[in-house]
């Protein structure tokens, strides 16, 4: 069926009763080979289904091979890595914190569902040929650039959340040396695919569902060299195509403030496009002025010893936490003006190691109101700030931020200054977190919260288990699209098949 390729777009889905004929029939269709799509192929042709994965892209990978591919797992007792390192973790504190680090924003039955499921999914990845190392990085750190496994990579060790749960490091990073997580478990994933005997059509962009007069989903319109083809799910279509960090129009409409942040990071298919086919058929999109934004001023994490201070010459947040969280409030400061303050021998090997890319603009070797006059903050306000910190840091404490003995001791002079302004140069990745409203299982849901039959997503395309970079964790982000890919893949799979 050769229709003019304007004729599709993903806000305007294909009636069935205009499709003349199907191109290609399957029983469960993907959107998307990353992470999400791998997971829910699998799964979906372990349950007996015949799968089709339609890509954009000529190979698999996705955002998530771009990614360190850490995954954040644990409770029930602990995963086998975490049991090795000598740590016991339940899923009631794994689920406390979550709860609480995603705040009103959480949705329990997902965070519950993979709490409960986190140790199957554990040795799920493991049987699949995921390499972990039965090892504890005992570091702060963003991730792992050795070959060990285990690490802090949420803000557990800090408060608010030390006060909710018992700590306990869940990041598990591939065993391979340096950032290479992402490319080693997508190929894992991608051979994992390819045993099953899954079809797979790359350079294939979905361009729009195929709906009854009911919006039950029947399947896709696909564009591959450059025809647009029917194909029908017979069980359904899974949504896996990431979100849109990609897309500036959407990003304007949706979350304005994410644009502040200086760089999406993703694949160039994060473009949102199943996200808009999805609400096309009357989907709700939730959460969706939400992403992860970091501020990633570790390594080195000396720099923790450090202050971060506003316009107004004071602190806004405990230093020792995630640096999502930190770049989530950075986003909130008035005049967004934000600086780094940390002695100078803590700055260490910042200019070799640092992700941060910030200036340095200012230096005090007399004393503080130097400091305060050359980053031209009211006279008085750093000064005050940073009696007040040191005062509370010789003893121990931080009063204001509650940030751990562990990070606190006085600044003295000679001290420095890197301006994190957004916009002044300083590193800020971010990505989205909003999408479509569904139910553990996958199955998408209208603002009503009934189920659209035949539509399922998962990965970035929903929205799932990380709602907020303020609670945000590393590994959260693979971890439920690997997790909600599963469920939905499941779910699709033992669907009743379509008239
Ligand atoms: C540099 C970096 C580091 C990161 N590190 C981590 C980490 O260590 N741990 C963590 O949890 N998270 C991390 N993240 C985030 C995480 O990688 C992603 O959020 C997650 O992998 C998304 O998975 P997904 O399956 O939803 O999407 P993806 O893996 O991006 O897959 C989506 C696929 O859909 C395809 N697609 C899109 N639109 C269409 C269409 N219309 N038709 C056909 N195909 C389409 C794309 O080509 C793509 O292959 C990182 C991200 C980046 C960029």
């Amino acid at each position: 069926m050769n229709v003019p390729v304007d004729k599709s777009s993903p806000s305007r889905p294909r009636r069935l009763a205009d499709v003349g004929r199907w191109d290609m029939e399957t029983d469960v269709a993907i959107i998307g080979f990353g992470g999400s799509g791998a997971a829910a192929a699998i799964e979906a042709s372990d349950q007996g289904a015949a799968v089709t994965i339609f890509d954009l892209a000529s190979a698999s990978g996705g955002s998530t091979a771009l990614s360190s591919a850490e995954i954040y797992m644990g409770g029930n007792g602990g995963t086998r890595v975490q049991r090795a390192c000598g740590l016991e973790d339940s899923t009631e504190d794994m689920y406390q914190y979550l709860m609480a680090a995603n705040g009103p924003l959480a949705d329990p039955d997902k965070v519950r569902a993979y709490c409960e499921g986190s140790l199957d999914h554990f040795n799920w990845l493991v049987g699949l040929g995921v390499p972990y190392k039965d090892t504890l990085y005992n570091q702060r750190a963003i991730m792992a650039l050795t070959d060990d496994c285990l690490l802090y990579t949420g803000s557990e060790k800090a408060w608010p959340y030390n006060r909710v749960a018992k700590p306990c490091p869940r990041g598990h990073n591939l065993q391979v040396e340096g950032d290479n997580g992402g490319p080693l478990f997508m190929k894992i994933m991608t051979e994992n695919v390819e045993k099953r005997g899954v079809k797979v059509v790359f350079e294939a962009r979905a361009l729009t569902l195929i709906v009854d007069d009911e919006r039950r989903v029947h399947g896709v319109v696909v564009r591959i060299d450059q025809q647009e083809r029917c194909v029908r799910a017979r069980r359904g279509v899974i949504l896996c195509a990431g979100g849109f960090a990609m897309n500036q129009e959407m990003l304007r409409k949706y979350s304005p403030l994410l644009l502040a942040a200086s760089e999406p990071i993703g694949n160039p298919g994060d473009t949102g496009s199943g996200i808009q086919m999805g609400m096309a058929v009357g989907a709700a999109a939730i959460n969706m002025h939400e992403g992860f934004v970091s501020l990633p001023y570790y390594p080195p994490s000396s720099l923790t010893w450090g202050i971060l201070v506003n316009a107004q010459g004071q602190r806004f947040v405990n230093e020792d936490c995630y640096h999502g969280r930190v770049g989530y409030y950075c986003l909130q400061q008035p005049d967004r003006r934000v600086y780094l303050i940390a002695n100078v021998e803590d700055f260490g090997d910042y200019e070799k190691t640092s992700y941060l890319g910030a200036k340095f603009v200012a230096t005090a070797e007399e004393s503080v109101a130097e400091l305060e006059s050359e980053l031209q903050l009211p006279e008085g306000t750093l000064q005050n700030t940073i009696e007040v910190f040191n005062r509370n840091a010789a003893e121990g404490v931080d009063p204001l931020f509650h940030k751990t003995a562990e990070w606190l001791k006085p600044l003295e002079l000679p001290l420095a200054a890197l301006d994190c302004t957004p916009g002044h140069g300083a590193f800020y990745p971010f990505f989205t977190l909003g999408g479509l409203d569904t139910l553990p299982s996958g199955e998408v849901l209208t603002a009503e919260r009934t189920v659209i039959q035949g539509l399922y997503a998962a990965g970035r395309t929903a929205c799932g288990v990380p709602r907020t970079a303020s609670g945000y964790a590393s590994g959260i982000s693979v971890g439920d699209a690997t997790f909600s890919g599963r469920m939905a893949g499941r779910a699709a799979a033992m669907a009743g098949a379509h008239d």
